[in-house]
Protein backbone atom coordinates (compact mmCIF):
# COMPACT_ATOMS: atom_id res chain seq x y z
CA UNK A 1 0.00 0.00 0.00
CA UNK A 2 1.01 3.42 -1.15
CA UNK A 3 1.91 5.93 2.39
CA UNK A 4 2.82 9.08 2.24
CA UNK A 5 4.88 11.94 4.08
CA UNK A 6 1.56 14.32 4.70
CA UNK A 7 -1.36 13.89 4.15
CA UNK A 8 -3.61 16.91 3.40
CA UNK A 9 -7.30 17.16 3.90
CA UNK A 10 -9.21 19.80 1.35
CA UNK A 11 -7.65 21.33 -1.92
CA UNK A 12 -8.54 24.92 -1.41
CA UNK A 13 -5.83 27.52 -1.91
CA UNK A 14 -4.49 26.69 1.32
CA UNK A 15 -4.17 23.22 0.96
CA UNK A 16 -2.79 23.03 -2.60
CA UNK A 17 -0.35 25.90 -2.05
CA UNK A 18 1.05 24.19 0.92
CA UNK A 19 1.28 20.22 -1.36
CA UNK A 20 2.92 22.35 -3.61
CA UNK A 21 5.47 24.19 -1.20
CA UNK A 22 6.51 20.34 -0.14
CA UNK A 23 6.98 18.69 -2.68
CA UNK A 24 9.74 21.68 -3.58
CA UNK A 25 11.58 19.88 0.14
CA UNK A 26 10.99 16.37 -1.64
CA UNK A 27 7.98 15.41 0.74
CA UNK A 28 5.66 13.43 -0.68
CA UNK A 29 2.21 14.76 -0.57
CA UNK A 30 -1.13 13.37 -0.74
CA UNK A 31 -4.29 15.85 -1.03
CA UNK A 32 -7.99 14.43 -0.15
CA UNK A 33 -10.42 16.97 -1.32
CA UNK A 34 -14.15 15.95 -0.72
CA UNK A 35 -15.65 17.86 -4.23
CA UNK A 36 -13.60 19.13 -6.62
CA UNK A 37 -10.32 20.99 -5.81
CA UNK A 38 -10.70 24.69 -5.47
CA UNK A 39 -14.25 25.40 -5.78
CA UNK A 40 -15.17 26.45 -1.70
CA UNK A 41 -14.23 29.65 -0.57
CA UNK A 42 -10.91 29.86 -3.10
CA UNK A 43 -13.33 29.92 -6.28
CA UNK A 44 -15.58 32.67 -4.33
CA UNK A 45 -12.89 34.85 -3.54
CA UNK A 46 -11.96 38.39 -4.92
CA UNK A 47 -8.40 37.72 -5.02
CA UNK A 48 -7.11 41.32 -3.22
CA UNK A 49 -3.80 41.10 -1.88
CA UNK A 50 -5.24 43.53 0.74
CA UNK A 51 -2.01 44.10 3.30
CA UNK A 52 -2.75 47.85 3.65
CA UNK A 53 -6.35 47.07 4.91
CA UNK A 54 -6.11 49.16 7.95
CA UNK A 55 -9.04 46.27 9.04
CA UNK A 56 -6.62 43.39 9.18
CA UNK A 57 -6.29 42.24 12.19
CA UNK A 58 -2.78 43.96 14.50
CA UNK A 59 -1.91 40.24 15.16
CA UNK A 60 -1.66 39.31 11.73
CA UNK A 61 0.41 42.39 10.39
CA UNK A 62 3.86 40.68 10.15
CA UNK A 63 2.21 37.47 8.59
CA UNK A 64 0.17 39.44 6.20
CA UNK A 65 3.14 41.85 5.10
CA UNK A 66 5.28 38.55 4.73
CA UNK A 67 3.01 37.26 2.29
CA UNK A 68 2.21 40.22 0.36
CA UNK A 69 6.10 40.58 -0.62
CA UNK A 70 5.91 36.97 -1.01
CA UNK A 71 3.64 37.50 -3.81
CA UNK A 72 5.20 38.72 -7.31
CA UNK A 73 7.90 35.47 -7.09
CA UNK A 74 5.04 32.78 -5.85
CA UNK A 75 3.07 33.74 -8.89
CA UNK A 76 6.56 33.40 -11.13
CA UNK A 77 7.50 30.24 -9.46
CA UNK A 78 4.21 28.97 -10.54
CA UNK A 79 3.67 30.35 -14.08
CA UNK A 80 7.55 28.73 -14.61
CA UNK A 81 6.24 25.28 -13.60
CA UNK A 82 2.36 25.30 -14.96
CA UNK A 83 2.75 27.93 -17.85
CA UNK A 84 -0.12 30.10 -16.19
CA UNK A 85 0.08 32.48 -14.24
CA UNK A 86 -3.45 33.55 -12.34
CA UNK A 87 -3.66 37.27 -13.38
CA UNK A 88 -1.66 39.16 -11.12
CA UNK A 89 -2.27 42.56 -11.17
CA UNK A 90 -0.21 45.16 -8.75
CA UNK A 91 -1.65 48.73 -10.42
CA UNK A 92 -2.55 49.35 -6.38
CA UNK A 93 -5.86 50.25 -4.86
CA UNK A 94 -7.83 53.44 -4.10
CA UNK A 95 -9.77 52.87 -1.23
CA UNK A 96 -12.29 55.43 0.36
CA UNK A 97 -11.45 54.57 4.33
CA UNK A 98 -14.55 54.17 6.90
CA UNK A 99 -14.49 57.43 9.26
CA UNK A 100 -10.65 58.00 10.14
CA UNK A 101 -8.86 54.90 9.81
CA UNK A 102 -5.64 55.61 7.74
CA UNK A 103 -4.09 52.57 6.08
CA UNK A 104 -0.44 51.91 7.71
CA UNK A 105 2.00 50.77 4.92
CA UNK A 106 4.65 51.88 3.40
CA UNK A 107 3.80 53.73 -0.44
CA UNK A 108 0.80 54.74 1.11
CA UNK A 109 -0.69 57.82 0.15
CA UNK A 110 -3.64 60.44 0.86
CA UNK A 111 -5.07 61.56 -3.34
CA UNK A 112 -6.15 65.05 -3.99
CA UNK A 113 -9.17 65.27 -5.65
CA UNK A 114 -7.25 65.59 -8.70
CA UNK A 115 -5.03 63.05 -8.49
CA UNK A 116 -7.78 60.80 -7.81
CA UNK A 117 -9.52 62.08 -11.54
CA UNK A 118 -6.19 61.69 -13.10
CA UNK A 119 -5.92 58.00 -11.58
CA UNK A 120 -9.17 57.25 -12.74
CA UNK A 121 -10.97 59.50 -14.62
CA UNK A 122 -14.34 57.21 -13.86
CA UNK A 123 -14.50 57.30 -10.05
CA UNK A 124 -17.18 59.70 -9.20
CA UNK A 125 -17.03 59.65 -5.76
CA UNK A 126 -15.59 61.72 -3.38
CA UNK A 127 -13.76 62.27 -0.15
CA UNK A 128 -11.12 61.40 1.53
CA UNK A 129 -8.98 58.68 -0.64
CA UNK A 130 -5.57 57.00 -0.54
CA UNK A 131 -3.62 55.26 -3.04
CA UNK A 132 -2.16 51.75 -1.94
CA UNK A 133 0.42 49.85 -3.48
CA UNK A 134 -1.56 46.70 -3.55
CA UNK A 135 -1.66 43.45 -5.85
CA UNK A 136 -4.89 40.97 -6.46
CA UNK A 137 -5.37 38.05 -8.44
CA UNK A 138 -7.95 35.78 -10.07
CA UNK A 139 -8.09 33.27 -7.30
CA UNK A 140 -10.14 30.71 -9.89
CA UNK A 141 -7.05 30.92 -12.29
CA UNK A 142 -4.61 31.02 -8.80
CA UNK A 143 -6.81 27.37 -7.62
CA UNK A 144 -5.87 25.54 -11.19
CA UNK A 145 -2.58 26.74 -11.44
CA UNK A 146 -1.80 25.41 -8.12
CA UNK A 147 -2.78 22.07 -9.25
CA UNK A 148 -1.26 21.98 -12.02
CA UNK A 149 1.84 23.18 -10.40
CA UNK A 150 1.68 20.40 -7.17
CA UNK A 151 0.82 17.31 -9.76
CA UNK A 152 3.27 18.88 -12.28
CA UNK A 153 5.75 18.57 -8.91
CA UNK A 154 4.59 14.67 -8.13
CA UNK A 155 1.80 15.66 -5.69
CA UNK A 156 -0.44 13.04 -5.45
CA UNK A 157 -4.54 14.33 -5.75
CA UNK A 158 -7.66 12.14 -4.88
CA UNK A 159 -11.33 14.16 -4.88
CA UNK A 160 -14.76 13.01 -4.77
CA UNK A 161 -15.03 11.82 -1.55
CA UNK A 162 -14.27 13.85 1.51
CA UNK A 163 -12.46 12.56 4.69
CA UNK A 164 -14.38 11.16 7.94
CA UNK A 165 -11.78 11.11 10.15
CA UNK A 166 -8.14 10.96 10.95
CA UNK A 167 -6.86 7.47 11.77
CA UNK A 168 -4.99 7.17 15.38
CA UNK A 169 -3.09 4.67 16.16
CA UNK A 170 -1.14 4.63 19.98
CA UNK A 171 -1.81 8.24 19.74
CA UNK A 172 -0.92 9.30 16.73
CA UNK A 173 -2.03 9.79 13.64
CA UNK A 174 -1.33 7.65 10.95
CA UNK A 175 -3.64 8.83 7.80
CA UNK A 176 -6.77 9.59 6.72
CA UNK A 177 -10.23 7.98 6.06
CA UNK A 178 -13.16 8.56 3.81
CA UNK A 179 -16.48 6.33 2.93
CA UNK A 180 -14.25 4.62 0.32
CA UNK A 181 -10.67 4.30 1.33
CA UNK A 182 -8.44 5.23 3.82
CA UNK A 183 -4.79 6.50 2.73
CA UNK A 184 -1.67 6.28 5.11
CA UNK A 185 0.73 9.46 6.12
CA UNK A 186 2.96 10.12 9.16
CA UNK A 187 1.50 13.74 9.31
CA UNK A 188 -1.98 14.62 8.53
CA UNK A 189 -2.93 18.50 7.49
CA UNK A 190 -6.34 20.19 8.10
CA UNK A 191 -6.99 22.12 5.16
CA UNK A 192 -10.29 21.86 5.02
CA UNK A 193 -11.78 25.51 5.15
CA UNK A 194 -15.33 26.16 6.65
CA UNK A 195 -15.64 22.37 7.23
CA UNK A 196 -12.24 22.02 9.29
CA UNK A 197 -14.67 21.28 12.25
CA UNK A 198 -16.17 18.54 11.09
CA UNK A 199 -13.49 15.86 10.65
CA UNK A 200 -13.42 13.24 13.72
CA UNK A 201 -11.61 12.99 16.11
CA UNK A 202 -11.94 16.36 16.14
CA UNK A 203 -11.83 18.83 13.76
CA UNK A 204 -10.65 22.50 14.18
CA UNK A 205 -13.45 25.39 15.35
CA UNK A 206 -13.90 27.35 11.69
CA UNK A 207 -16.98 27.96 11.34
CA UNK A 208 -18.66 29.35 7.57
CA UNK A 209 -19.01 33.21 7.37
CA UNK A 210 -20.91 33.63 3.77
CA UNK A 211 -19.84 36.59 1.01
CA UNK A 212 -22.28 36.89 -2.03
CA UNK A 213 -20.60 38.38 -5.04
CA UNK A 214 -20.97 39.96 -8.54
CA UNK A 215 -19.78 39.51 -11.61
CA UNK A 216 -20.30 42.42 -14.36
CA UNK A 217 -18.99 42.43 -17.97
CA UNK A 218 -19.00 45.22 -20.43
CA UNK A 219 -21.97 44.18 -23.31
CA UNK A 220 -25.10 42.88 -23.52
CA UNK A 221 -24.35 39.78 -21.59
CA UNK A 222 -27.54 39.11 -18.87
CA UNK A 223 -26.93 36.89 -16.00
CA UNK A 224 -29.57 34.34 -17.65
CA UNK A 225 -28.01 34.53 -20.93
CA UNK A 226 -24.42 34.64 -19.95
CA UNK A 227 -22.15 31.47 -20.81
CA UNK A 228 -20.25 30.18 -17.81
CA UNK A 229 -17.05 32.11 -18.44
CA UNK A 230 -16.87 35.35 -20.64
CA UNK A 231 -14.41 34.08 -22.79
CA UNK A 232 -13.73 36.62 -25.78
CA UNK A 233 -13.66 39.41 -23.65
CA UNK A 234 -11.28 41.49 -24.85
CA UNK A 235 -11.93 45.23 -23.49
CA UNK A 236 -9.36 45.21 -20.67
CA UNK A 237 -10.76 46.56 -17.33
CA UNK A 238 -12.82 49.70 -17.04
CA UNK A 239 -11.01 50.49 -13.65
CA UNK A 240 -7.25 50.10 -13.60
CA UNK A 241 -6.91 49.95 -9.77
CA UNK A 242 -8.69 48.03 -7.18
CA UNK A 243 -11.60 50.13 -6.06
CA UNK A 244 -12.64 49.44 -1.67
CA UNK A 245 -15.33 51.56 -0.51
CA UNK A 246 -16.69 50.76 2.98
CA UNK A 247 -20.04 49.87 1.06
CA UNK A 248 -18.24 47.63 -1.48
CA UNK A 249 -15.16 47.09 -3.28
CA UNK A 250 -14.35 46.69 -7.04
CA UNK A 251 -11.39 44.28 -8.46
CA UNK A 252 -10.92 44.67 -12.18
CA UNK A 253 -9.09 41.54 -14.20
CA UNK A 254 -7.25 42.03 -17.54
CA UNK A 255 -9.83 40.17 -19.12
CA UNK A 256 -12.76 43.13 -18.92
CA UNK A 257 -14.45 41.45 -15.92
CA UNK A 258 -14.93 43.52 -12.84
CA UNK A 259 -16.07 41.71 -9.47
CA UNK A 260 -18.67 43.27 -6.91
CA UNK A 261 -18.22 42.70 -3.60
CA UNK A 262 -18.98 41.18 -0.60
CA UNK A 263 -21.47 41.12 2.05
CA UNK A 264 -20.18 39.16 5.24
CA UNK A 265 -22.99 36.74 6.78
CA UNK A 266 -23.44 34.29 9.47
CA UNK A 267 -25.46 32.36 7.22
CA UNK A 268 -24.53 28.67 8.07
CA UNK A 269 -23.67 26.59 5.12
CA UNK A 270 -26.29 28.56 3.14
CA UNK A 271 -24.76 29.18 -0.20
CA UNK A 272 -27.80 30.65 -2.11
CA UNK A 273 -27.49 33.96 -3.66
CA UNK A 274 -30.32 36.70 -2.81
CA UNK A 275 -31.01 38.79 -5.87
CA UNK A 276 -31.70 41.98 -3.77
CA UNK A 277 -28.11 41.89 -2.25
CA UNK A 278 -26.86 41.58 -5.77
CA UNK A 279 -28.92 44.26 -7.07
CA UNK A 280 -27.47 46.37 -3.72
CA UNK A 281 -23.73 45.60 -4.92
CA UNK A 282 -24.08 46.66 -8.41
CA UNK A 283 -25.56 50.03 -7.00
CA UNK A 284 -23.28 50.36 -4.45
CA UNK A 285 -20.78 50.24 -7.26
CA UNK A 286 -22.47 52.23 -9.57
CA UNK A 287 -22.39 54.80 -6.77
CA UNK A 288 -18.43 54.87 -7.05
CA UNK A 289 -18.48 54.52 -11.01
CA UNK A 290 -21.52 55.21 -13.00
CA UNK A 291 -20.54 53.17 -15.85
CA UNK A 292 -20.57 50.36 -13.85
CA UNK A 293 -24.34 50.41 -13.53
CA UNK A 294 -24.25 50.39 -17.93
CA UNK A 295 -22.40 46.65 -17.45
CA UNK A 296 -24.05 43.63 -17.12
CA UNK A 297 -24.60 41.29 -14.21
CA UNK A 298 -22.93 38.31 -15.32
CA UNK A 299 -22.64 35.82 -12.87
CA UNK A 300 -23.54 36.11 -9.06
CA UNK A 301 -22.10 33.66 -6.47
CA UNK A 302 -21.87 33.07 -2.61
CA UNK A 303 -18.83 31.45 -0.93
CA UNK A 304 -18.17 30.44 2.90
CA UNK A 305 -14.85 31.97 4.53
CA UNK A 306 -13.48 29.98 7.25
CA UNK A 307 -13.82 32.08 10.06
CA UNK A 308 -12.58 31.26 13.71
CA UNK A 309 -13.35 32.24 17.09
CA UNK A 310 -10.80 34.94 17.19
CA UNK A 311 -11.09 36.08 13.51
CA UNK A 312 -7.17 34.70 13.63
CA UNK A 313 -5.90 31.48 11.47
CA UNK A 314 -5.33 28.62 13.14
CA UNK A 315 -1.76 27.09 12.39
CA UNK A 316 0.62 24.60 13.53
CA UNK A 317 0.69 21.59 15.68
CA UNK A 318 -2.72 20.05 17.56
CA UNK A 319 -3.01 18.29 20.71
CA UNK A 320 -2.55 14.99 18.55
CA UNK A 321 0.57 13.75 17.42
CA UNK A 322 0.99 13.92 13.83
CA UNK A 323 -2.23 16.12 13.29
CA UNK A 324 -1.85 19.35 12.39
CA UNK A 325 -3.84 22.97 11.00
CA UNK A 326 -3.48 25.31 8.05
CA UNK A 327 -6.97 26.78 8.56
CA UNK A 328 -9.13 29.50 9.84
CA UNK A 329 -8.07 32.19 7.13
CA UNK A 330 -11.55 33.89 6.98
CA UNK A 331 -11.03 36.81 4.54
CA UNK A 332 -7.29 36.64 3.60
CA UNK A 333 -6.90 32.84 2.41
CA UNK A 334 -5.73 34.15 -0.55
CA UNK A 335 -3.17 36.64 0.58
CA UNK A 336 -2.27 34.32 3.16
CA UNK A 337 -1.23 31.39 1.02
CA UNK A 338 2.07 31.88 0.36
CA UNK A 339 3.45 32.42 3.90
CA UNK A 340 1.20 30.15 5.27
CA UNK A 341 2.38 27.45 2.78
CA UNK A 342 5.92 28.44 3.45
CA UNK A 343 5.80 28.29 7.61
CA UNK A 344 3.66 25.31 7.51
CA UNK A 345 6.04 23.24 5.32
CA UNK A 346 9.10 24.43 7.48
CA UNK A 347 6.99 22.75 10.49
CA UNK A 348 6.52 19.49 8.59
CA UNK A 349 9.80 19.06 8.08
CA UNK A 350 10.92 19.62 11.45
CA UNK A 351 12.40 22.91 10.57
CA UNK A 352 11.63 26.35 13.05
CA UNK A 353 9.32 28.72 11.15
CA UNK A 354 11.16 31.82 9.99
CA UNK A 355 7.90 33.33 11.49
CA UNK A 356 6.51 32.75 15.25
CA UNK A 357 3.53 30.49 14.83
CA UNK A 358 2.89 30.65 18.64
CA UNK A 359 -0.16 32.93 18.70
CA UNK A 360 -1.99 30.52 15.67
CA UNK A 361 -1.54 27.79 17.42
CA UNK A 362 -4.39 25.18 17.54
CA UNK A 363 -3.65 24.44 20.74
CA UNK A 364 -5.28 28.32 22.13
CA UNK A 365 -8.66 26.79 21.88
CA UNK A 366 -8.13 23.62 24.30
C1 LIG B 1 -16.87 36.37 -1.23
C2 LIG B 1 -15.46 36.13 -0.73
C3 LIG B 1 -14.47 37.04 -1.04
C4 LIG B 1 -13.16 36.84 -0.60
N1 LIG B 1 -12.20 37.71 -0.97
C5 LIG B 1 -10.92 37.52 -0.56
C6 LIG B 1 -9.89 38.40 -0.98
O1 LIG B 1 -10.13 39.36 -1.73
N2 LIG B 1 -8.61 38.16 -0.54
C7 LIG B 1 -8.32 37.10 0.29
O2 LIG B 1 -7.15 36.95 0.66
N3 LIG B 1 -9.28 36.24 0.67
C8 LIG B 1 -10.57 36.42 0.29
N4 LIG B 1 -11.55 35.57 0.69
C9 LIG B 1 -11.22 34.53 1.66
C10 LIG B 1 -10.59 33.32 0.99
O3 LIG B 1 -11.42 32.90 -0.07
C11 LIG B 1 -10.43 32.19 2.00
O4 LIG B 1 -9.79 32.65 3.17
C12 LIG B 1 -9.59 31.07 1.39
O5 LIG B 1 -10.12 30.66 0.15
C13 LIG B 1 -9.56 29.88 2.33
O6 LIG B 1 -8.93 28.84 1.65
P1 LIG B 1 -9.05 27.35 2.17
O7 LIG B 1 -8.22 26.51 1.28
O8 LIG B 1 -8.78 27.33 3.63
O9 LIG B 1 -10.60 27.03 2.04
P2 LIG B 1 -11.44 26.53 0.78
O10 LIG B 1 -11.05 27.22 -0.44
O11 LIG B 1 -12.88 26.56 1.18
O12 LIG B 1 -10.95 25.04 0.64
C14 LIG B 1 -11.27 24.05 1.59
C15 LIG B 1 -11.41 22.76 0.81
O13 LIG B 1 -11.60 21.68 1.73
C16 LIG B 1 -12.52 20.78 1.15
N5 LIG B 1 -13.07 19.94 2.21
C17 LIG B 1 -13.97 20.29 3.15
N6 LIG B 1 -14.22 19.25 3.96
C18 LIG B 1 -13.46 18.23 3.52
C19 LIG B 1 -13.30 16.88 3.93
N7 LIG B 1 -13.97 16.38 4.98
N8 LIG B 1 -12.45 16.09 3.24
C20 LIG B 1 -11.76 16.57 2.17
N9 LIG B 1 -11.89 17.85 1.74
C21 LIG B 1 -12.73 18.66 2.41
C22 LIG B 1 -13.53 21.69 0.48
O14 LIG B 1 -14.27 20.98 -0.50
C23 LIG B 1 -12.64 22.76 -0.10
O15 LIG B 1 -12.23 22.48 -1.42
C24 LIG B 1 -12.86 35.71 0.23
C25 LIG B 1 -13.85 34.78 0.50
C26 LIG B 1 -15.14 34.98 0.03
C27 LIG B 1 -16.20 33.95 0.33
Amino acid sequence: MKTWDVGIIGGGVIGLSLAWRLRHSGVTVLVVEKGEPARQATHAAGGMIAHCDPGNPPELRELIAASARMYPAFVEELRAEAFESPDLRCEGTIAFPADDEQPRCEGARPLSDAELSQLEPLIARRGPAYFLPECSVDPRKLGSVLEKAARTLGADLVSGSGVKEVAVLAGRATGVRTNKAYYPAAAVVNCAGAWAAQIQPFGLPTHPVKGQMVCVVPGKVSLESAPSSPKGLSHGPLLRHVVRTPEVYIIPRSDGRMLLGATVEEAGFDKRVDPDTVQHLHRAATAVAPEIGHMRIHDAWAGLRPGSPDGLPILGATSLKGYYAATGHYRDGILLAPITALLMSQVLTGQKPELDLERFSPLRFA
